[in-house]
C-alpha cells in the first residue's frame, strides 16, 4: 500500500506498526483486530442488511415457483423448508443486525445463517433426488456466489460455509446415486465457484484491512504530534471544546493544565537537538500515562510545552495527579547538568481549575493556566501551581 507522508506519522502509531508487520493471515494484533471488527461492521452493515432482504425476497419467489412447478411429492417439503426454516433464519439474522449488542458476533451469526440456508438448498436437492425429480443443482452455485460476494461475510466465515456446503452437496449426490461422471463435473463447477469465491473474498478482506489501516494512519497524521504521539494542538482544541461544552451541561469542573519543560533551551545546547527530541518523547509518555480516561486529553501544544485537560475531578483529586506527573518526570532521571533546579529534566505545571460557565471560554481557562505556569516558573520551576478564576495566586 502506498500512502503519502508515512514518514510523518508518529512512528509509535499502532496502525503504522501493523502496516509494517503485514497481515497476510488476515489477522491484526490484539485490540487492532477488535477495532477492525467494529470498522467492518460499520462499512458492511448496510450491505449485509440488503443482502438479507434480497435473500428473503428470492426465497419467497422460489417458494412461488415451487408451488406452481414442483410435483406434489416434493412440493410441500420444499416449501416448508424455504418458508419454515430458511426464511425465519434470514429474518432472525436481519433482526439481529439491529441489536448493537450482537454486532461483535455478527460474522458468526451471519455465517451460521448462510450455512443454514446453503444446507437448506442441499436438503431441497436431496428431497428432489429421493422423489426422482430432476431439480437443477445450479441453485447451490447461486447460493455459493451469493454469500461470497453479497453478504459481507469475511474470508474465513465465507470459505468455511462455501466448502462445508460443497461437501454436503457431494455427499447428497453420492448417496442419491448420481453417476460418477456427472458428479465429477458438478463437483468441478461447484468447486471452481468456491475457489473463485475464496480468492475474491481473501482479496476483499485484505483490501478492507488496508483501507482500515489507511484511515487510521491518516487520522494519526491529522491528529497526532509526529514526535511524541500525543494529540496535536488542533485536535486538542477540538476535543477540549467538546469537553468544555459537556462540562457546562453536566456542571462538572475541568482542570486545564499547561506544562513546560524547565531550561530546555540549555538542554538542547548541552546535549544536542536529537537528545532533546528523546527527552521530549520520554516526558510526553509520562504525561500521556497520567490522562487515560476517555474525556481526559493531553497534547503537545508546541515546542516543549504541553497542555492537558482532566474532566470532572475534584480539586483534591487533580492536585495529586499533577504532583505525581511532575515527580514521575523527575524520576525519569534524564540528566540535565545545566538546569538550575535539579540535575535532571523537570517540568513546571500551571493548573487552572474551573467550573465552565456560559460567559467563560476554554481560551480564558488556557490563559489562566498559562498565568499559573508563569507563576510556577517564577516561584522556582519544577512545581505545580494552581489558579482559580478570580484568585490572585496559590
Ligand atoms: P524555561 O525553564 O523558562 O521554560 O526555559 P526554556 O529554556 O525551557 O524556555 P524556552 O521557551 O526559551 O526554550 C524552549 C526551547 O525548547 C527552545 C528550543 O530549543 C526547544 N525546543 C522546542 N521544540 C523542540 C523540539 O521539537 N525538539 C527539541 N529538541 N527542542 C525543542
Ligand atoms: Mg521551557
Ligand atoms: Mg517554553
Amino acid at each position: 500500500m502506498q500512502l503519502p507522508h508515512l514518514d510523518w506519522v508518529n512512528q509509535d502509531s499502532p496502525y503504522l506498526r501493523q502496516h509494517r508487520d503485514g497481515f497476510r493471515l488476515l489477522r491484526f494484533d490484539g485490540e487492532m483486530e477488535e477495532a477492525f471488527n467494529r470498522y467492518h461492521i460499520n462499512v458492511f452493515m448496510v450491505r449485509m442488511r440488503w443482502a438479507l432482504l434480497v435473500a428473503m425476497v428470492l426465497i419467497l419467489l422460489f417458494a412461488v415457483l415451487d408451488a406452481v412447478s414442483l410435483p406434489e411429492s416434493v412440493r410441500n417439503q420444499t416449501i416448508a423448508l424455504r418458508l419454515g426454516v430458511m426464511l425465519p433464519m434470514l429474518f432472525c439474522t436481519w433482526w439481529a443486525s439491529y441489536r448493537k449488542a450482537l454486532h461483535p458476533h455478527f460474522q458468526l451469526i451471519a455465517g451460521l445463517c448462510s450455512l443454514g440456508c446453503g444446507l437448506g438448498v442441499v436438503a431441497i436437492i436431496w428431497i428432489a433426488r429421493e422423489a426422482s425429480f430432476p431439480l437443477p443443482y445450479e441453485g447451490i452455485i447461486l447460493v455459493t456466489v451469493f454469500f461470497y460476494f453479497l453478504t459481507g461475510l469475511r474470508f474465513v466465515a465465507a470459505s468455511l460455509c462455501g466448502w462445508l456446503i460443497f461437501f454436503a452437496y457431494l455427499m447428497v449426490e453420492a448417496v442419491s446415486g448420481l453417476s460418477g461422471e456427472v458428479l465429477l463435473y458438478n463437483a468441478f463447477f461447484l468447486g471452481t465457484a468456491n475457489v473463485i469465491g475464496s480468492v475474491g473474498c481473501y482479496f476483499l478482506d485484505y483490501a478492507t484491512r488496508q483501507n482500515f489501516l489507511a484511515q487510521g494512519l491518516l487520522q494519526d497524521l491529522a491528529e497526532k504530534d509526529f514526535l511524541t504521539g500525543l494529540l496535536n494542538r488542533r485536535a486538542f482544541s477540538e476535543r477540549a471544546e467538546r469537553s468544555w461544552r459537556q462540562a457546562m451541561r453536566e456542571r462538572q469542573s475541568l482542570a486545564v493544565v499547561m506544562m513546560d519543560i524547565d531550561y530546555f533551551k540549555r538542554y538542547n545546547d548541552r546535549y544536542g537537538h536529537a537528545a532533546g527530541d528523546e527527552a521530549l518523547r520520554a516526558v510526553a509518555e509520562v504525561i500521556g500515562q497520567h490522562a487515560r480516561r476517555p474525556l481526559d486529553s493531553t497534547a503537545r501544544y508546541g515546542g516543549e510545552e504541553f497542555v492537558g485537560l482532566w474532566y470532572g475531578l475534584r480539586e483534591e483529586d487533580i492536585l495529586p495527579i499533577l504532583e505525581s506527573l511532575r515527580a514521575s518526570i523527575q524520576a525519569l532521571a534524564v540528566p540535565h547538568e545545566q538546569s538550575e533546579v535539579a540535575p535532571v529534566v523537570t517540568i513546571s505545571i500551571g493548573l487552572a481549575y474551573v467550573l465552565p460557565l456560559p460567559h467563560q471560554s476554554l481560551q480564558d481557562a488556557l490563559r489562566l493556566a498559562d498565568v499559573a505556569l508563569y507563576l510556577a516558573k517564577e516561584q522556582g520551576r519544577n512545581r505545580v501551581v494552581l489558579k482559580r478564576p478570580g484568585s490572585q495566586g496559590t
